[in-house]
């Protein structure tokens, strides 16, 4: 069984909306097909905007993922692999396979978190995509959890849904349908953008650390500078940056918001998590300054980074006042 099979515009889509860093950062986001009792999905760690080069997708039986979001194996769907890929599939598979549709497309949308990470973004979102067959899903951690959450809260007929905390999934019957559905999305949920470049500070960066100027309005700006080093907004950002951002380099972060200055990033920081950091200047760019704000909370972010609740409370207490 190889990808070669794939419908093309399946294939060209997913490698647009990866290689779109307002769409999809790093090795985030996923999409699926059914064809026939197989799911083909986005394998774990690979990346969408390299589906024209490489082989991303992996198959899995189908029945097996569905059963699997409905509790049955370990949530992984690592047994559902057809064939030895040594893929393995990405940890948002069980709600692709729950979704009763042919194509779901699943992305980490700058203009939906905008407003997902807020209670009076989610409402105003709700009026602009209130034509839309669309579902609005509670934060829960990636994989089984989200899975239910979103089993809870969708019809048959959802074809739009927008995950608290997290980003967008568009579903539908072909490719061409889902990212029609998926550009109306971008389209009504779109916001004016502050530019958040600055200039590259006087002051050498911190040892081993590196300026990233095209962020640095988050150095700047006390209003920006607390969203960004307050709470965590969305799973990925913990996943690659840790918890929030710090205002001062520390041992095991990869990012420094320096007051007045800039914000440092490690030399050896991977691409990921350089891309991250630019999508949480993306994200903070486009919110409504008069906007609430709800991180996702220390609870979730401990569970994100498999730490006892309790330890990581006493970890992130060390870590001094966000
Ligand atoms: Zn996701």
């Amino acid at each position: 069984m190889t990808a070669g099979a794939l419908p093309s515009d399946f294939v060209s889509y997913s490698a647009k909306w990866g290689a779109d860093p307002l769409r999809i950062q790093g090795p985030g986001g996923n999409t699926s097909i059914k064809i026939g009792e197989v799911m083909w999905i986005k394998a774990s760690g690979m990346e969408l905007g390299q589906a024209l080069e490489r082989d991303v997708f992996v198959p899995v039986n189908r029945a097996a993922a569905l059963a699997e979001a409905h509790g049955a194996g370990d949530g992984t769907c690592k047994a559902a692999v057809i064939g030895q890929t040594g893929l393995r599939p990405s940890i948002e598979t069980t709600f692709h396979a729950m979704l009763d549709w042919d194509v779901v497309a699943h992305t980490h949308s700058v203009a939906t978190i905008a407003h997902a990470i807020s209670p009076d973004g989610l409402q105003i979102a709700r009026d602009l995509l209130r034509d839309l067959p669309v579902a609005f899903v509670p934060y829960a951690k990636p994989g089984l959890p989200l899975t239910a959450q979103i089993a809870q809260t969708v019809s048959a007929e959802t074809q739009v849904i927008v995950l608290g905390n997290h980003g967008l999934i568009c579903c539908g019957s072909e490719p061409g349908e889902v990212a029609d559905l998926m550009d109306e999305v971008e389209r009504r949920l779109t916001r004016p953008a502050l530019g958040m470049t600055a200039d590259m500070p006087v002051a050498a960066p911190p040892d081993e650390f590196i300026w990233v100027p095209e962020v640095g309005r988050l150095a700047l700006e006390a209003r920006l500078r607390d969203l960004a080093c307050s709470g965590s907004l969305y799973p990925d950002h913990v996943v690659f940056l840790g918890p929030g951002l710090p205002r001062a380099p520390m041992a095991d972060a990869p990012v420094a918001v320096l007051k007045g200055q800039g914000v440092a990033l490690r030399k050896d920081a991977t691409s990921s998590q350089r891309a991250m950091l630019i999508c949480l200047a993306d994200v903070l760019a486009r919110l409504d300054p008069a906007w609430a704000v709800s991180p996702i909370g220390a609870e979730a972010e401990a569970e994100l980074l498999d730490w006892d609740a309790e330890k990581y409370r006493q970890a992130l207490a060390a870590r001094g006042p966000a």
